[in-house]
């Protein structure tokens, strides 16, 4: 890793292990320990905000350059060594168990939440580069599953073969799906890969077929990829997900150098496309998280459903 993206990482609280393995603390996270303000997962699905793990085992790489990612781009490298999956976890674990260190003496935050926190159960699998090209990611899934930990997955689709080859798959799997056909996809996503978009496809028809919970998110920019629900109902059709997130752009981070806040679109404007979008596919708004201009849609039942398998999953005995 180049000791500048490490040094800009690190200021940016990135934790760090080996180098390609990273923790950062979600904003929703220390919302959740000081103001009682979970995110929307929390309220959608029914994980903690403030025992979540947000990580990622692969920050070295990434097949697109999207223009509404937060991130840091354009640092890819071949990774020297690549950590075992225990070890991984471990290590992770103990870097937040460092960043949150300081909210042990914050009177704001009580001390069961603190010790709750200290012990992660949820593992966010998204937080930067494309998680799906650690080698060992069933194995860390695994691991996590073992510890009665649940598991949230988030890649952009273009590494079909890899989601084809994992064993054991994490609880929830998101695939986000940026544009409505390719067109659209070149100029949002700005693949690095020249068949970004077939291997697109290739990972929505894989999906019906996989042992996970899966779920299209559709991140919306205004006057970029927003209208054309014909199109988009077209690909959901293809993937036929469990739910299916509509999610408004926000101006953070990296991407306000290639976005201005006139491309965020308002929460009405994100519900207006759901809605057209729920009648083409055959799915209804079950919840909304306006702040987060997010809403989640799905059949009859499949909230009820989800919540169980996450509480479920929690009250597990961990080994
Ligand atoms: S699930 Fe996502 S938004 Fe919620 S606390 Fe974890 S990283 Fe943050």
């Amino acid at each position: 890793m180049d000791e500048q993206y490490r040094d800009l990482l690190i200021r940016q609280q990135y934790r760090l292990h080996k180098d390609h393995a990273a923790v950062k603390l979600c904003h929703w996270l220390k919302e959740s320990l000081v103001h009682g303000r979970c995110c929307y997962k929390q309220d959608f699905y029914g994980i903690e905000s403030h025992r979540c793990l947000q990580m990622t085992p692969a920050i070295n790489e990434c097949s697109h350059r999207c223009t509404f990612c937060w991130r840091v781009q354009d640092s890819d490298f071949e990774v020297r060594e690549w950590a075992e999956p225990k070890e991984m976890l471990d290590a992770l674990i103990a870097h937040q168990r460092m960043l949150i260190s300081g909210f042990k003496g914050d009177p704001r935050c009580s001390r069961q939440m603190f010790e709750e926190a200290s012990n992660p159960n949820q593992v966010a699998i998204s937080l930067a580069g494309e998680p799906i090209t650690y080698p060992y990611l069933s194995d860390f899934v695994k691991e996590c599953h073992s510890r009665g930990m649940t598991t949230f997955l988030v890649t952009n689709g273009t590494y079909p073969e890899r989601l084809e080859e994992l064993d054991e798959l994490p609880m929830q799997t998101y695939v986000t799906v940026a544009a409505p056909n390719k067109e659209v996809y070149g100029r949002i996503c700005r693949p690095k890969v020249a068949d970004g978009w077939e291997r697109i496809i290739r990972t929505l028809e894989l999906l019906p077929s996989l042992d996970t919970r899966t779920v299209i998110r559709h991140t919306l920019v205004k006057d970029l990829n927003m209208g054309r629900e014909e199109d988009y109902a077209r690909l959901d059709r293809i993937a036929d997900p469990d739910m299916i997130e509509p999610k408004g752009y926000v101006f953070v981070g990296a991407s306000r150098q290639r976005l201005s806040l006139s491309s965020m679109p308002s929460f009405d404007e994100v519900r207006e496309f759901s809605s057209a979008l729920g009648e083409l596919v055959g799915m209804d708004i079950l919840r909304e998280r306006p702040d987060s201009r997010v809403l989640l849609m799905g059949r009859e039942g499949t909230e009820t459903d989800v919540r169980k398998a996450c509480a479920e999953r929690l009250s597990r005995p961990t080994r």
